[in-house]
């Protein structure tokens, strides 16, 4: 039997001559022969166990809104708190936490595995992502005990989380930033603007990045605050996005006075704690990613079929490439995979950041030009779904914006894969 670490539990075996059915993936070795891959029956188990669970409790309205945010109109619907607010209950939300996190102590494989099932249903965890996905881990990470006591409130939902990095003159590069927090006694006063502040409109609190040095270099003078959203002094403007959603907004400080006791971890060490966070953003995007885009591709397969468009040549070849580009990413994000979960970082995730966001943008166009002049309308009175595929268009650039814009995903891969100068 081969050796095999990607992942930890992923079994390897020698296949017989032929490539026999059940076989998740079969590659040939450089003996010629065909080795399998597919999991163990622990991690077969715990799917089984997952699917039971999504398929008896999944509410209608979360089907096929993985990628769907809160707007402007509806806030964060009732279904979408009490779907966060089980999913923790049940050791569902974060599989690889403990249960009273909301986990159930889950393997990193597993916690692949149910990255990969949910992805596939297009079933989201949350509308509302900071709190769970990024606030919370880091309170577990940098906060005292007090502030970890936030992180399952954030976790379940009960308490809606803002970010505050990016203002207007510090986005990519965002060490730049110049919110201002004075120490006063046994508070700061914060004066400054951040920008693009998604679900601040309904957030009850802000994990806010701010400068409490203004003397040191920039990377040194940053720290984290936790800033509740009501206190006086916070003025929130919501952003439009293209679509026409506004679930961003601008966030004004006046001299916001925060207890001192709220800042996280040490005064002046924000910048460890901002790549923490971005870690916690980035490292299980890439399942989300590449499941999603599968997703989308059967989704375009199935109307191809609908529309009598299957057996054109363009539409097989534009489908059969995507599916192709994706396989690929798949196995690429295996691999960023095992060196992340023995390093905590590959830079494997920009990649695929990359890879993902602009491909997501790439099918919904196929979207667009599969239902030809249709295609293009957002009145869902010539065509059922209107605008589907027009709206995701729209939407998906976000994707090649947030978290790193495409441009800065390819300097990190130019200067820490490629090893080219910085520029
Ligand atoms: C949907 C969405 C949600 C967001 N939510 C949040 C949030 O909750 N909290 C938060 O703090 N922020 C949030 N952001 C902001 C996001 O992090 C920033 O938009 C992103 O970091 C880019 O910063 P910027 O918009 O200021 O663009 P800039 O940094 O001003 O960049 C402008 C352009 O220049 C390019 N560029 C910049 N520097 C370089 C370089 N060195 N080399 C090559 N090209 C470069 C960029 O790629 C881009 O095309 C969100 C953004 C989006 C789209």
């Amino acid at each position: 039997m081969p050796a095999c670490s990607t992942p930890a539990t992923l079994v390897c075996r020698w296949a017989a001559d032929d490539n026999r059915s059940g076989a998740n993936t079969a590659l040939s070795s450089s003996e010629g022969r065909l080795v399998e891959l597919g999991w163990g029956p622990e991690e077969e188990a715990f799917r089984a166990e997952l699917i039971e669970f999504l398929e008896r409790e999944a509410p209608a309205e979360a089907v096929g809104r993985d990628f769907a945010t809160a707007g402007e109109d509806e806030g964060i619907p009732e279904w979408a708190r009490a779907w966060q607010a089980k999913l923790f209950d049940s050791g569902w939300l974060v599989p690889g936490y403990p249960r009273h996190l909301g986990g159930r102590d889950a393997t990193p494989s597993q916690s692949l595995i149910y990255a990969e099932e949910l992805a596939s249903r297009g079933l989201p965890r949350s509308l509302h992502f900071p709190g769970y996905a990024i606030v919370a881990p880091s309170l577990l990470d940098f906060g005292n005990q007090e502030q970890r006591q936030l992180a399952p409130l954030a976790l379940r939902g009960d308490t809606i989380w803002c970010i505050g990095m990016s203002e207007p003159e510090a986005g990519s590069d965002l060490a730049s930033l110049s919110t201002r927090a004075e120490r006063d006694g046994d508070r700061f006063v914060v004066n400054g603007q951040k920008v693009w502040t998604s679900y601040a409109t309904w957030a009850e609190k802000c994990f806010c990045y701010v400068r409490t040095d203004a003397d040191a270099p920039k990377h040194k003078g940053i720290s984290v605050l936790i800033i509740d959203m009501n206190s006086k002094g916070v003025e929130v403007r919501p952003l439009k996005h293209i679509t026409g959603k506004a679930n961003f907004a601008e966030v004004f400080f006046t001299d916001v006075e925060v207890p001192a006791a709220n800042l996280v971890g040490s005064l002046n060490d924000g910048w460890r704690i901002t790549m923490g966070s971005l870690a916690h953003e980035r490292g299980g995007l890439w399942v989300q990613g590449v499941a999603g885009l599968e997703h989308v591709i059967g989704v375009l397969t199935e109307q191809a079929h609908q529309l009598g468009i299957e057996s054109d040549v363009g539409v097989r070849r534009s489908l059969a490439h995507a599916y192709a580009q994706v396989a690929s990413l798949r196995a690429l994000g295996y691999k960023g995979f095992s060196t992340f979960a023995k390093t905590s970082s590959s830079p494997e995730h920009s990649f695929l950041k990359l890879a993902s966001s602009e491909m997501s943008k790439s099918l919904a166009e196929l979207g667009v030009q599969l239902e030809g002049g249709l295609g293009t309308t957002l009145d869902d009175s010539y065509i059922d779904h209107a605008g589907r595929w027009a709206n995701t268009l729209l939407a998906n650039f976000a994707a090649t914006i947030a978290g790193g814009t495409s441009e800065i995903q390819r300097n990190i891969i130019a200067e820490r894969v490629l090893g080219l100068p910085r520029q």
